[in-house]
């Protein structure tokens, strides 16, 4: 099983008729970059930042932060590195980040429905600005692409955007040699707002990843961290399913690539359903890389539409498991 798997690394993420399926790591400390390295996968899909400063008693500055980047870069070695812009809030907490000031509201009323992601960047632009002059300066070595999280509302792109230009007006006034294009600025999809909205969003975004980690616990009212409600947090549930197919559709029409980068991109028996749905891009932890691999191989475009066609009949989240595991043979 192990040799097998092995083997798997070097050979072609297609399905058996032949269409590329982009299998992508999900980043989240330096300690993971030699199993990346090894998964097979093409590059990182998803870089969690929140591990700069995860431990950190103080901000670590532009250039710390540009040194960390460049090092994850390097050793990705011509592939892609998605970097997201920290996404602090809800469950994430950091002792850097509050004593610079930088909070996430007084009430504390339901961390998760507060001021995180997006919205805790906009509310404090020189801390963003630090953190996109850092991505770009590390660009300058490998591509690269910019990942917003927690994104419900066109104008919170358009504010990022306009900042992340800004940051690169006053880079290139210092001389830094950034190319014409700067490095695709993407959205997380990952709120029902977000995926509801993908058409409209996908105008203003040039690109967008799908976080089925929070999609689900917002989408169905249940938090993503609590044991008592853990039977029901459920991504297969229908509803979350329909987000899903939703987004990927405004994304093939508007043209932008569109990424599904939550835990279930890493489940070997959800992975056809998705691509039946439209998906073409997975980004999972590195250890997940070849068994998902392994199904992508073992079956066809078809079966995996005829999967979704059977699935979208199902109004219950156990049910479509029950159709996933009869139709993946294993
Ligand atoms: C998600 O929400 O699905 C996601 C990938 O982001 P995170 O797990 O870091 O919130
Ligand atoms: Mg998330």
């Amino acid at each position: 099983e192990r040799q097998a798997l092995n083997r798997l690394r070097r050979l072609a993420s297609r399905l058996s008729g032949g269409e590329k399926i982009r299998l992508q790591a999900n980043f989240e400390i330096p300690a993971e970059l030699p199993l990346i390295a090894q998964s097979g996968a093409s590059g990182i899909g998803l870089l969690r930042s929140e591990f700069l400063f995860i431990n950190a008693s103080v901000l670590p500055d532009e250039d710390e932060q540009a040194e960390a980047y460049a090092a994850v870069i390097t050793a990705m070695g011509g592939d892609e590195t998605t970097i997201r812009v920290v996404d602090w809030g809800g469950e994430k907490q950091s002792e850097a980040l509050s004593r610079a000031g930088i909070t996430m509201g007084e009430d504390g009323l339901n961390p998760a429905l507060g001021v995180r992601g997006i919205r805790l960047l906009l509310q404090n632009p020189g801390f963003l600005e630090t953190q996109f002059a850092a991505i770009l300066r590390a660009s300058l070595l490998g591509p690269v692409r910019v990942l917003l999280p927690m994104v419900t509302l066109a104008e919170e792109i358009a504010q990022a955007r306009a900042l992340y230009e800004h940051v690169a007006r006053r880079l290139r006034r210092r001389g830094v040699k950034l190319g014409h294009d700067l490095p695709p600025l993407g959205i997380m999809v990952e709120t029902p707002a977000a995926a509801l909205m993908a058409e409209s969003l996908a105008v203003l975004a040039d690109f967008m990843a799908i976080g089925t980690n929070d999609l689900t616990m917002y989408t169905l009212a249940v938090d993503r961290a609590s044991a008592d409600v853990a039977t029901l947090y459920d991504p297969l549930h229908p509803a979350v399913l329909r987000l899903i197919e939703h987004t990927t559709a405004a994304g093939v029409r508007h043209n932008r690539p569109v990424s599904l980068c939550g835990e279930i991109a890493g489940d070997p028996v959800a992975v056809p359903l998705l691509i039946g749905m439209g998906l073409r891009s997975f980004s999972m932890s590195a250890s997940a890389v070849p068994r998902v691999k392994r199904a992508i191989r073992g079956t066809t475009l078809d079966a995996c539409r005829d999967l979704r066609a059977r699935v979208l009949h199902e109004t219950d989240p156990t049910a479509v498991r029950l159709v996933l595991t009869a139709g993946s043979g294993t």
